[in-house]
């Protein structure tokens, strides 16, 4: 072993930039992010060859004060805290005094500056860190920073940098992320000369959306406005069919901070849970302001992640607020918006939103069927028709009740209107006929409707199975079946029996870690109830982060999937009224269990615009 030894002020700064200074893009964010401290209202940002030869940022903020230009960079040199205490308070998105001495350290560096308040500015030119000179400068008041050739003198570092493109577009999302966070400021990205980007900085988070996605996009979002005790949430929340295939379209935003938090992503997409294809995430825009002592941001050298005290309440509070703001907001799709969707990008097309595809898709379907006769068989055969009539009617009771099928729709529709004194969240629907016949075709007060019967009933009966009381609805198994499980699962198991009995799945344990089903809920086959168990526990204590309702969510889903009418059968226009009817009354009805639409809507302007009726 060597002798301990202090490291020399340049090794130090090498270690110190290793840390800040990853690539071109977090030289962006840092100095950008210095531009906003000082309170500019307009930040340019141009970039050549992906920053890697070059990067500068402009803006017009307070600019740096002549005596203060070389303390600038120093080591842990900053006018944003004073002491310790001051990181729980912090309002600035700086404080450690890093940035500039360690992005100096790894490039050539000129930095323009002036208050306003001084008649002329400052140039200073530093490279690998050594100040080479520093000279009166005109310029206007704020700060300009240029650093090129970026890890001139680290060539592994700069071994390991993207290519161009992918570096470009590190920058472009970094400050297309940090224009959300700041709809106030303009930004103007120029990459290679050419401007890319801009924000209008009119203050106004609906613009700034606008800028970064469509117009129709933002024009389809929904507001979001929450106040309580501990945060104030503002935001737009895209609407359920523009879906996303990674969580990366859910922006967060704290006290002004861009940042990337689990828990509050998960509590974005559960808000969104039902009416999201699973697998897919919404897009987000999601603005906290909280009280800057709950924060600690000191916890990640980029400044990405922050701990946030009371991290899960906030989360709960946010997937509440949203999960409300959606259900009260009319979630049709128009015809028109699907098409817009399908003109984005392709990796963000959503197979579900093309009507055209759809179509072709349930064509093909249709011609599948006529060629292995399942078509015409289905149409012969009245016991499948007569099933899907009784699902529909909700109303079989359990056979060992002996009650009779209620056939009367008319009545078990007002029935079911007093009884849960639902409000109708659609207009009245006046059914045409079925199509396909996978669809079910109505006439609205503001256009057509279209509505898929097996996504329309799937959603009816998630609805059913979620609001019906199972804990007193058993039936008990003859001879109870013993459930074979694995160590964690039956750890999970032991966690939630009284959960499974809520549920009307009756287990008890039966020696170490051995567990027996007794009962299941009374709307399932034995065999199916048993079956849908163990496969779904098996899953889901794998799960990560389990919350406590996912198992039943997760459950209830696949067994709606199991009970409604499928595409292709043909369904009497008593069923398709009832089925639009319940639908009506649906808690949810825009999209089924999985998140895909249960009705599309082709509005009477649409239809003005084919026909070419306007003026
Ligand atoms: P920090 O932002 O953590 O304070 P930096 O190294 O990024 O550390 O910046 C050091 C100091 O230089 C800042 O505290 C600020 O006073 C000054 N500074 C840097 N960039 C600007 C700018 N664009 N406008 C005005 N002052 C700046
Ligand atoms: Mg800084």
């Amino acid at each position: 072993m060597n002798r301990i030894e202090v490291l020399d002020n340049f090794t130090v700064g090498q270690i110190a930039a290793g840390e800040v200074v990853q690539r071109p893009v977090s030289v962006v964010k840092e100095l950008v992010e210095n531009s906003l401290d000082a309170g500019a209202d307009q930040v340019v940002i141009e970039i050549t060859e992906g920053g890697k030869k070059g990067i500068i940022i402009s803006d017009n903020g307070i600019g740096i004060r002549h005596d203060d230009i070389k303390r600038a960079f120093y080591r842990h040199a900053t006018s944003k805290i004073a002491s310790a205490g001051d990181l729980y308070q912090l309002s600035t998105l700086g404080f450690r005094g890093e940035a500039l001495p360690s992005i100096a350290a790894v490039s050539d560096l000129i930095l323009v500056s002036r208050s306003p308040s001084e008649q002329a500015g400052q140039k200073i030119h530093l490279k690998g860190g050594d100040i080479i000179s520093v000279k009166a400068a005109g310029c206007p008041p704020g700060t300009s920073v240029s650093a090129t050739d970026l890890f001139f003198n680290t060539p592994a570092r700069r071994k390991h940098l993207k290519s161009t493109g992918t570096e470009s577009s590190l920058v472009a999302d970094i400050v297309q992320r940090m224009s959300l966070a700041r709809p106030e400021v303009r930004f103007v990205f120029k990459n290679n000369d050419r401007v890319v980007f801009r924000s209008p900085g009119s203050g106004k988070l609906i613009d700034a959306v606008s800028s970064v996605y469509n117009v129709e996009l933002a024009k389809y979002m929904v507001e979001v406005d929450e106040q309580n005790d501990i945060l104030y949430a503002e935001g737009l929340l895209g609407k359920p069919s523009f879906n996303r295939k990674t969580r990366s379209h859910i922006y967060l935003i704290i006290n002004g901070r861009y940042v990337r938090n689990k828990a509050i992503y998960q509590a974005v997409d559960e808000a969104y849970s039902g009416l999201i294809l699973s697998g897919r995430h919404p897009v987000a825009v999601i603005s906290l302001q909280l009280n800057p002592a709950l924060l600690d941001v000191n916890i990640h050298p980029a400044k990405m992640e922050i701990k946030i005290d009371k991290e899960n309440e906030i989360a709960d509070l946010l997937k509440c607020s949203i999960r409300e703001k959606l259900k009260n907001t009319l979630l049709i799709p128009t015809y028109k918006s699907y098409k817009s969707n399908n003109t984005s990008k392709k990796e963000d097309i959503n197979e579900s939103n093309n009507i055209t595809s759809i179509i072709n898709e349930n064509q093909k379907k249709l011609n599948i069927n006529n060629k292995d006769d399942n078509f015409i068989k289905i149409k012969q055969d009245d016991t499948i028709y007569n099933l899907s009539q009784d699902n529909l009617m909700h109303e079989k009771e359990s056979e060992q009740t002996g009650n009779k099928i209620t056939n009367n729709i008319d009545n078990n529709y007002e029935e079911y209107k007093n009884d849960y004194n639902q409000q109708i969240k659609l207009p009245y629907l006046q059914v045409i006929g079925q199509l396909l016949p996978t669809y079910i075709v109505a006439g609205g007060p503001d256009g057509l409707y279209i509505i898929d019967q097996h996504a329309a009933h799937e959603r009816i009966m998630y609805e059913k199975l979620l609001n019906t009381e199972h804990e007193n609805n058993v039936q008990w198994l003859l001879t109870p079946v013993p459930l074979e499980l694995s160590y964690s699962t039956s750890v999970f198991i032991q966690d939630n029996i009284l959960k499974f009995k809520q549920m009307g799945f009756i287990i008890e344990e039966f020696g170490e870690e051995t567990y027996i089903i007794r009962a299941v809920p009374a709307h399932l086959s034995t065999n199916e109830g048993i079956i849908q168990f163990t496969d779904l526990i098996e899953e889901i204590a794998a799960a990560e982060n389990n919350r406590e309702n996912t198992f039943w969510d997760k459950f209830i889903t696949s067994l709606s999937c199991r009970a409604a009418v499928k595409s292709g059968e043909i369904l009497s226009n008593e069923v398709m009224n009832n089925l639009v009817n319940h639908l009506s009354m649906a808690e949810e009805p825009y999209t089924c269990p999985h998140g895909r639409p249960t009705l599309v809507k082709i509005t009477e302007n649409e239809l003005l615009q084919m026909f070419k009726r306007t003026n």
